[in-house]
């Protein structure tokens, strides 16, 4: 949505809308603490998005949500939660017995996700938690606890629409758009975008640039560097590269490399794996922070490296700055 429909649909004096979206873990495959990794973190994929409203919604549990829960339990009312998974492999989910609010009976818990072949939502969370691997049974959670399948198409609540999308990834693997009001962000943490031979349908590369149009802020699986992905084709993860490319084509304002390899230090990540292009000029917007500018599309990408917790607030309305001024832009 461009900046004219923007003031076309808020009325006036009504405040934006603001998504705050919190990287609580932002490391792939496996948690990697130590002291190469006290900056961009060390625990595994877990995003929170509140709204202003205090409705708060979760993609993906994996280490990061400890750390989650542990705040949410310190807040009077734990209230309602959902919880998107993209899928089930381990560094998505292992967090979640770890998620202090399932053990609240006041609590409410959505819980949503992508149907495997095999198992439904709720059998595997039963099998994740069986006794040869957690003393707790998941049925002896307290808090209430519903279960619902989104494989592709939306959920939405109010004015907020989640849209699943399947990635391609080992497993059924989906991507999500957020779109609240005029604003969107896009949560992709695990898809190879090089590789077309998983059986995710015809026409994928169009519907993933359509999925992704004009995204305010895209967080997207940049595992490897190119050197590293010679050797690591097919592993179902993506590069730096190709997370600018597929940024640069959908006209996302904001780029968030995201899933950190595991071997990747802070050091790494400082210097020297954003991409280097002909048509792009990188500079150090400040520290962690690249900007990437395109002199052929308009506006430029922001892109940066997300650690954990308050390292990696984003506040999806504050992209807008990144808008040229122009004439509708005036008093929205
Ligand atoms: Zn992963
Ligand atoms: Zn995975």
């Amino acid at each position: 949505m461009d900046a004219a429909s923007v003031s076309q649909t808020r009325n006036p004096g009504e405040p934006a809308p603001v998504i705050d979206a919190i990287c609580w873990g932002t490391r792939g495959s496996m948690p990697s603490p130590g002291p190469s990794t006290v900056r961009y973190g060390g625990n595994t994929p877990c995003v929170e998005v509140r709204l202003a409203d205090g409705r708060r919604f979760i993609f993906d549990a994996g280490t990061g949500i400890r750390p989650l829960g542990v705040s949410v339990n310190n807040e009077a009312d734990t209230g309602e939660t959902v919880i998107f998974f993209t899928h089930f492999h381990w560094d998505h989910i292992q967090g979640l017995p770890f998620f202090l609010p399932v053990y609240d009976h006041k609590a409410s818990l959505g819980i949503i996700g992508p149907q495997q072949v095999d198992v439904n939502l709720e059998e595997l969370f039963q099998g994740q938690m069986g006794p040869a691997y957690f003393p707790i049974p998941f049925d002896a959670l307290a808090a209430h606890k519903e279960f619902s399948h989104l494989n592709e198409g939306s959920w939405q609540q109010g004015e907020f629409r989640v849209t699943a999308m399947r990635m391609r990834h080992a497993s059924f693997t989906v991507g999500y758009r957020i779109d609240y009001g005029d604003l969107s962000l896009a949560y992709i943490p695990d898809n190879e975008l090089a590789n077309d031979g998983y059986d995710v349908g015809e026409g994928w590369r169009r519907r993933i640039v359509d999925f992704l149009g004009d995204v305010d802020v895209l967080l997207h699986d940049a595992m490897f560097t190119e050197d590293e992905y010679r050797f690591k084709a097919d592993w179902g993860h993506s590069t730096f590269d190709q997370a600018v490319d597929l940024a640069t084509e959908v006209g996302a304002k904001k780029l968030m490399f995201f899933h950190h390899d595991p071997c990747r230090t802070d050091r790494d990540s400082r210097s020297g794996h954003l991409p280097q292009h002909p048509s792009r000029s990188a500079r150090r917007a400040s520290r962690g922070i690249r900007q990437c500018v395109d002199p052929l599309t308009s506006p430029s990408i922001e892109v940066a490296i997300p650690g954990e917790a308050s390292e990696s607030l984003i506040r999806a309305a504050f992209t807008r700055r990144l808008l040229k001024p122009t004439d509708q832009e005036v008093g929205v």
